[in-house]
């Protein structure tokens, strides 16, 4: 192979950090890189909360891969399809055109999309917080309820636009309930009439909350939930949404007209079209992180089954960031290997632990054996944060924005994103068509064959 054409799927903590990983790896010029995504940042997702409640801005936690990658070629686009006998990606672009991406390796890092499940109204009337235009929105819708409440004389009205429901008792649905939580307490500072009407629950089917943090500590999180003045509310879950209400699976209907729904990530969809063995939806590998039967296709984080072999009971490892970003150095390795000819190494990591802001000055966190509350548990959580975020801008602007905040306090103006007061539905980015490999392919050669016509 002269020049090899190595190809990533997907700019996020796996994906964008592969491909900075072998630009280091391999010599200037001495093979082709290309990064296929939909856009041209890699989202910190774990700062998500603190955009949607406006402690950061959103371009703070939106890496751009232009600054962090030196030449490696940007094709916006979904991967929508991969022939996998003639070695090529199917991309769509954002103008809805198709295009071939040919290649010799390929990573697939899509990552994950937020778990929708078959609960009537829960796809029309839903906000989520997984992508950025989503935390953006949240803002907005919230500060708008609290807005026409405090402009409203009905009762009911008022009492629908000032409940608030979260659904997920994790990291993202803890922590997205307590930053705007303390979003609306700076907000009813303005509207003090709302202050006792403000009601925000967090309702999961699991009987604890953070249950990663151990039993301890998820305690310690419950208690300070409640503190916040969050009823949490365990082993139920939403039967039924519209635009005004969410029924409870106990039959409780809470008049509300917001339901934040973080209840798990399912799969990118472009992991089930490589007819190849998938893990609830993630596609299987080896411990080397190569696809069975496809020595050329590797994957990584959320979207792929890694085998956990640092953990005794052979089980997957957690679709997070930390083992993304880990996974990220092996392929990058194995990939130049595999290309080299020399042995691959298994991906072995052992979990550091997990960090939860609850904003204002409580945290939690987990790290190795050792639990954390308090200051202590902030200081970790920021510094975690600060240390995983992989670009100096960044973290400045980050720490500038935190900094910001202390010294000048919340705004609770809205931005005009939830103007039509439509939610941004949490499977938006999903309005893709997959292709399996059959039409990969002959899509794939047609496409090709037109290039060649057109460009020789
Ligand atoms: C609110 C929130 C808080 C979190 N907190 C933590 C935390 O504290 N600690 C932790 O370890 N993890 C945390 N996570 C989880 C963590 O963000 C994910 O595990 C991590 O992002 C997975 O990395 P990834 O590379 O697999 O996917 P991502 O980082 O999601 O990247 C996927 C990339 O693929 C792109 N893409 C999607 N589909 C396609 C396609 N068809 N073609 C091309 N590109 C595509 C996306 O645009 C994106 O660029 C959190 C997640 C959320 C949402």
């Amino acid at each position: 192979m002269s020049r090899p054409r190595i190809v990533v799927v997907g700019a996020g903590f796996g994906g964008l950090q592969a491909l900075r990983h072998l630009e280091r790896r391999i010599p200037s010029g001495a093979a082709d890189l290309s990064l296929i995504a939909p856009n041209d940042y890699m989202l910190y997702s774990p700062l998500l909360p603190q955009v949607a409640s406006g402690m950061l801005t959103p371009q703070s936690v939106a890496m751009s891969v232009h600054r962090m990658t030196r030449e490696s070629q940007f094709i916006p686009g979904h991967a929508v399809g991969v022939d996998t006998s003639d070695r090529t990606v199917v991309v769509q672009r954002p103008t809805g055109e198709f295009a071939p991406v040919p290649y010799d390796r390929l990573v697939l890092a899509p990552g994950s999309l937020t778990r929708a499940f078959d609960i009537p109204g829960l796809t029309e009337f839903a906000y989520g917080n997984k992508t950025l235009a989503e935390a953006v929105l949240l803002r907005d819708h919230v500060l708008g309820q609290l807005e026409l409440a405090n402009d409203s004389r009905d009762p009911v009205e008022r009492e629908e636009r000032c409940r608030f429901v979260v659904v997920g008792g994790g990291y993202t649905g803890v922590e997205t309930a307590a930053s705007l939580k303390r979003l609306c307490e700076e907000a009813a500072l303005r509207y003090p009439e709302l202050r006792s009407e403000i009601r925000w629950h967090l309702v999961d089917i699991a009987p604890k909350v953070l249950p990663e943090l151990g039993d301890r500590l998820g305690r310690k999180a419950l208690t300070l939930l409640r503190n916040l003045g969050i009823e949490v509310k365990l082993k139920v879950t939403v039967r039924e949404v519209t635009p005004d209400k969410v029924v409870l699976t106990d039959g409780r209907a809470l008049p509300s007209r917001t339901l934040i729904w973080t209840a798990g990530v399912s799969p990118s969809p472009l992991m089930g079209t490589l007819d190849k063995p998938t893990q609830g939806g993630r596609l299987e590998v080896d411990t080397d992180l190569r696809v069975p039967g496809l020595p050329e296709v590797f994957a990584i984080g959320d979207a792929a089954a890694v085998p956990n072999v640092a953990e005794p009971n052979g089980s997957y490892c957690p679709p997070t960031a930390q083992y993304a970003t880990r996974q990220a150095d092996t392929v990058a390795h194995n990939v130049v290997n595999s290309i080299l000819g020399r042995p691959l190494k298994e991906f072995r990591h052992k979990d550091l632990g997990l960090v939860v802001d609850l904003s204002g000055k409580d945290a939690l966190a987990r790290i190795l054996k050792l639990e954390l509350s308090g200051c202590s548990a902030l200081a970790a959580t920021r510094g975690y944060h600060l240390l995983a975020t992989p670009s100096n801008t960044a973290r400045a602007r980050i720490m500038a924005n935190w900094a910001i905040r202390g010294l000048t306090g919340g705004e609770i103006s809205r931005l005009g994103f939830a103007d039509d007061g439509q939610p941004a539905s949490f499977v938006a980015n999903e309005d893709v068509e997959y292709m399996d490999t059959e039409k990969a392919r002959s899509e794939g050669a047609r496409l090709l064959e037109n290039m060649k016509e057109r460009y020789g």
